[in-house]
């Protein structure tokens, strides 16, 4: 007897026709790929003004999925940002290395959720291998606990938590069981070019932002060591940065880490991108004593070069970590495994360390190494490009970060609606794409050199774009 016929269109669909989508996933995604040499790094206005037929009422009916990826890719292709190209030097945005971008094709199909052992073998062996060689490339402590997380926000935010309850704890208070209300108060101090997204993992921790104490920077945007009060206590929790978004630069983590410590104070470094210049011999003694601090919060999605999204959390001891994160209960006994949902935020989760394990797999320490001195190395020959064309250089180029502003005249000083005029124009003509970013009140281009695609030939052509520019604003 026939069985009847279904209700909708669609049925669910079968592994076979499952497998063959993904096969014209994949090469969709390749036909991008090498579709990106011969377009423009925004997109142009009239592929993204057709995104408004995504802007629709959501249909009744099922719909083949063959045709939801061929609309996709119709519509959505053109639209992206082409951020895997070499020439996009946006916020501090990274492009995707061969193997992780190909890894996360592959397991995303095996769909893993990486809560626990139990859930996915290969999701918690990976996990751990790959925390184990971040904590070792990146020359912290060896016993560190390495933690994925989304971004470089939450891991900030893991690293907080954990200095909170820590410090709380030492004093006799369990924040977990008892909460702050009535706490004794934790005294936070703080950079004056902190990153807004430490502020608001302050914030989110409950330990406000405007009782956060500010300590004064240099020209370079590093706290000034002089200036770091010297009465820390053992309810001080303190947030040093390893790499300001605008210029690279880097706390002065030797002078101020062990002053604080020896006082019992807890000290979390931010290092969404910064934190990797210790991979690279030339680079080390721009992050040299970072070591030294007790949580630290970088991301796998900048300067690695792992797609989005993917930060990692440090903690020096597994346990301050644990008291902050766990959530065991009767139904999920102790183990004595490596349980990510007991070492982060999340319970379900993406296994985010699989694109890492793949990245670092790929490139080994001197892959990682040459990535890292190379963007640096780019960064430097694109200042010098542009100073040479008469643009004024904000700040030291300390990492892959550039400030540039441009004037009414070459060799002038920079002049705002000058910059941003030339900001504008770059972004319209597309040869490459740099924002803007506004450092010591003066309005500058930023160009953050953080993708392994670029090429020396990258530079010359952006510079050459960014100076054409310039000219044609001037008039
Ligand atoms: C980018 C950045 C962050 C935030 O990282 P996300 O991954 O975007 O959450 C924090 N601090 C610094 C210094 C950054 O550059």
């Amino acid at each position: 007897m026939d069985a009847p016929e279904p209700t909708v269109a669609a049925v669910p669909a079968s592994l076979a026709a499952r497998a063959t989508l993904v096969s014209d996933a994949a090469r969709r995604a390749s036909a991008y790929l090498t579709g990106l040499e011969h377009r423009p790094v925004a997109p142009p206005a009239d592929a993204v003004a057709a995104l408004a037929a995504f802007r629709r009422p959501l249909q009744t009916a099922p719909r083949d999925a063959r045709d939801v990826l061929a609309e996709l890719d119709a519509l959505g292709s053109p639209a992206t940002m082409a951020q895997a190209r070499g020439r996009y030097f946006g916020f501090v945005n990274g492009g995707v290395d061969a193997a992780a971008g190909a890894a996360s094709v592959l397991a995303g199909q095996w769909d893993q959720n990486a809560a626990l052992p139990v859930m996915s073998p290969v999701a918690a062996v990976l996990d751990e291998v790959a925390a184990a060689w971040v904590v070792d490339l990146l020359g912290l402590p060896a016993g560190a606990t390495a933690t994925f997380t989304p971004g470089a926000t939450l891991a900030n935010l893991t690293g907080i938590l954990a200095g909170r309850d820590a410090l709380l704890a030492r004093a006799g208070w369990d924040a977990s069981a008892q909460g702050l209300f009535g706490a004794p108060p934790i005294r936070v101090i703080t950079g004056e070019e902190c990153h807004v997204s430490a502020l608001k993992a302050l914030r989110l921790a409950g330990l406000g932002v405007d009782r956060v104490e500010r300590v004064p920077t240099d020209a370079t945007g590093a706290v000034i060591a002089d200036a770091f009060p010297g009465d820390t206590d053992h309810l001080t929790l303190v947030v040093l940065q390893a790499g300001n978004v605008n210029t690279g630069a880097s706390d002065p983590f030797a002078r101020i880490i062990p002053r604080v410590r020896e006082r019992g104070g807890w000290v979390h470094v931010d290092g969404a991108f910064g934190m990797w210049a210790a991979v690279a011999p030339g680079l080390r003694d721009a992050v040299a004593g970072m070591e030294l601090a007790d949580s630290w919060g970088t991301d796998a999605h900048k300067w690695l070069n792992v797609p989005y999204d993917s930060g990692i959390a440090i903690v020096r001891e597994r346990a301050d970590l644990e008291r902050a994160m766990s959530m065991r209960a009767a139904y999920l006994p102790e183990t004595g495994d490596r349980e990510a949902m007991h070492l982060g935020m999340q319970m379900s989760q993406r296994a985010r360390g699989i694109e890492t394990w793949a990245m670092l797999a790929a490139n080994g320490r001197d892959g990682v190494a040459d990535l890292i001195g190379r963007t640096c190395a780019h960064a430097r020959d694109l200042a010098a490009l542009l100073e040479a064309g008469g643009a004024e250089i904000l700040a030291p180029v300390a990492l892959n970060q550039v400030l540039v502003a441009f004037g009414a005249a070459t060799g002038g000083t920079g002049d705002d609606a000058v910059t941003d005029a030339v900001i504008g124009l770059v972004q319209q003509e597309g040869a490459l794409w740099a924002g803007g970013t506004v450092w010591k009140g003066r309005h500058a281009m930023r160009l953050s050199v953080s993708d392994q695609a670029t090429t020396r030939d990258d530079v010359h052509v952006s510079a050459s774009a960014i100076l054409d520019a310039w000219t044609r604003v001037r008039g």
